[in-house]
C-alpha cells in the first residue's frame, strides 16, 4: 500500500526503480511483456544520463557491453567530410557517451533491480488498463496482455507511467489526443557485423533526409573475429508509412535504392546494409507537448511524458533524468501530491523544448545547412560553405537545450 507503483519496465521504469530503491522510497514495477526480453537495436546515452547511471553504480556493467563513444562526424552524401567533434570523455565530460544495444541496456538495468529490490518487485504479465484514486492511495487496474483478461487491481501511494510511447495511462488523461503524430520520414533500422570504421566509436550522420540520410555507431566492443556491431537507421521523407511497431520487420529493397552509390572509402554503404542481421521499419514519430503530467498521485515519465523525434539522441537519456528528478521530489516532499507537481515543474518545460528542438533544430541540422547551402552538389572546400564557428553553434545550441552542455553538468 505504501509503494509506488511504476507502470512498465522498459528504460525508465528499471532506472526509476533502482533510484527509488537507492533513495529507500519502496516501489513495485508491473510490465506488460510475459517475459523482459532485450529488444531493440541501438540507443545513445549522453554524459547527463551516464552521470546518471554511473550515480547508480552501472557505469563499469555499460562499460562492459556499450562503446564509449568518441566522435561525432558529419559526411554530405557525397561522403565529404562536413564537421567532426569529440564526444563524452574524448570531448572533456567527466562520464561516457554510451553506443548501445537496448537490450543490453535493459538487461544491465534489470540484472541491477532484481538483486537490489528483490525479484517480487517487478511483476510480468500485468497490462495496465486505467487508474483511479483517492485521498489515501492509487488503485492500478491490470489484465494479462493487451485486449487480456482481468488480473485485478494493485493499491500504492502513487503511480507513474512508464508504460512508453503507448501509455494507456497518458490515453486516460488525454483521451482525445490520437495517434502519435507522423513527422513525414520513415525508419528502416538494423544492425551489421562489420569491421570498425573511422575511429572505431564514431556517431556517423550522413545525407540528408529529402534523399535519404543514414546514423550509423557500434554499440558492441569487437569480437574475437575483430567485428563489431554496427547499428544503423535509414531516414527518408516518405508520405506514407505503417503502423508503428518496434518488433515490424522492414525491406531493404524499400530503401536502399537512395544509397546505391554511397561507396566511400570508410565505407561500402549499400554492401553494409545488405550484410545486415535483420531489418526493422518504425515510423518517425512524436508528440505535441503536453499541458501538464501530474494530476494528484499519478504522473507521466519516459516515453509516455514526452515522446520525441530519435534525432538528438536523448529519449532514453531524458527518462532517465526523469527518474532523478522525481526521485528527488518525493524525497524532498512528504506530501505526494507536492512531490508530482514539483516534478513536472522541474522537468516539463526542459523537455517541451527538447520534443520541439528535435523537430526542428536538432544535431543534423548541420546536415540541412550544407544540403540547402550546396543545392545537394559536392562542395570544393567546406569553408566555402559554412564556417566552423557556424557548425559549432549549431552542435553547441542543441547541447544547450537539451542540458549537456559541459557548463550546465558542471554546474
Ligand atoms: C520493444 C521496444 C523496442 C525499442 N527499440 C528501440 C530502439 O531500437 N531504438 C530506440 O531508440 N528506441 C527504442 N525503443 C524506445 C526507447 O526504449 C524509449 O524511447 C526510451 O528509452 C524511453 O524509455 P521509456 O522507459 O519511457 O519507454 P520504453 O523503453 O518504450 O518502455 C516502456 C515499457 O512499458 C511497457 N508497457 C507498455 N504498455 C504497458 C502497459 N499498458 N502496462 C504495463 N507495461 C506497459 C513496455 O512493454 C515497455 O517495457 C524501444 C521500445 C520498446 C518498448
Amino acid at each position: 500500500m505504501d509503494d509506488i507503483i511504476i507502470v512498465g519496465a522498459g528504460i525508465g521504469g528499471l532506472t526509476l526503480g533502482l533510484a527509488l530503491h537507492a533513495a529507500k522510497i519502496p516501489c513495485r514495477i508491473f510490465e506488460s511483456a510475459a517475459e523482459i526480453k532485450p529488444i531493440g537495436v541501438g540507443i545513445n546515452l549522453l554524459p547527463h544520463a551516464t552521470n546518471e547511471l554511473a550515480t547508480l553504480g552501472l557505469e563499469q556493467a555499460l562499460a562492459r557491453v556499450a562503446i564509449a563513444t568518441e566522435d561525432a562526424t558529419f559526411f554530405n552524401r557525397f561522403g565529404q567530410l562536413i564537421y567532426q567533434e569529440p564526444l563524452g570523455r574524448a570531448a572533456g565530460y567527466d562520464h561516457p557517451q554510451f553506443s548501445i544495444h537496448r537490450g543490453d541496456l535493459q538487461m544491465v538495468l534489470l540484472d541491477a533491480f532484481r538483486p537490489r529490490a528483490g525479484d517480487n518487485r517487478l511483476i510480468t504479465n500485468h497490462h495496465c488498463v486505467g487508474v483511479e484514486q483517492d485521498e489515501f492511495g492509487v488503485s492500478v487496474h491490470f489484465s494479462d496482455g493487451p485486449g487480456g483478461s482481468n488480473r485485478g487491481t494493485v493499491r500504492g501511494r502513487i503511480a507513474v507511467a512508464c508504460d512508453g510511447i503507448n501509455s494507456a495511462i497518458r490515453k486516460q488523461f488525454f483521451p482525445g489526443e490520437g495517434e502519435p503524430r507522423y513527422s513525414g520520414v520513415n525508419m528502416w533500422r538494423g544492425v551489421t557485423r562489420w569491421k570498425p570504421m573511422l575511429s572505431g566509436a564514431s556517431m556517423v550522420r550522413a545525407g540528408w533526409l529529402s534523399h535519404g540520410k543514414m546514423v550509423i555507431y557500434p554499440i558492441r566492443p569487437a569480437g574475437a573475429d575483430g567485428l563489431q556491431l554496427i547499428n544503423w537507421v535509414a531516414e527518408i521523407e516518405t508520405a506514407t508509412y505503417r503502423k508503428r511497431d518496434w518488433t515490424r520487420p522492414g525491406s531493404i529493397e524499400d530503401f536502399i535504392g537512395a544509397f546505391a552509390d554511397w561507396h566511400f572509402d570508410w565505407l561500402d554503404v549499400p554492401a553494409f546494409i545488405r550484410a545486415a542481421d535483420s531489418v526493422l521499419e518504425f515510423p518517425m514519430v512524436d508528440q505535441d507537448p503536453l499541458p501538464r503530467w501530474s494530476f494528484g498521485r499519478v504522473t507521466l515519465s519516459g516515453d509516455a511524458a514526452h515522446p520525441m523525434v530519435p534525432r538528438g539522441s536523448n529519449g532514453a537519456g531524458q527518462a532517465i533524468l526523469d527518474a532523478r528528478a522525481l526521485t528527488t521530489a518525493l524525497l524532498e516532499n512528504d506530501d505526494p501530491i507536492a512531490a508530482l507537481a514539483a516534478y513536472q515543474t522541474q522537468r516539463l518545460e526542459t523537455t517541451t523544448r527538447i520534443v520541439l528542438t528535435n523537430r526542428t533544430n536538432p544535431p543534423d541540422a548541420i546536415l540541412r545547412e550544407v544540403f540547402q547551402r550546396t543545392n545537394d552538389q559536392p562542395f570544393g572546400a567546406i569553408d566555402d560553405v559554412i564556417s566552423r564557428d557556424e557548425l559549432v553553434a549549431l552542435s553547441e545550441g542543441y547541447k544547450r537545450i537539451s542540458g549537456y552542455s559541459k557548463d550546465a553538468l558542471r554546474t
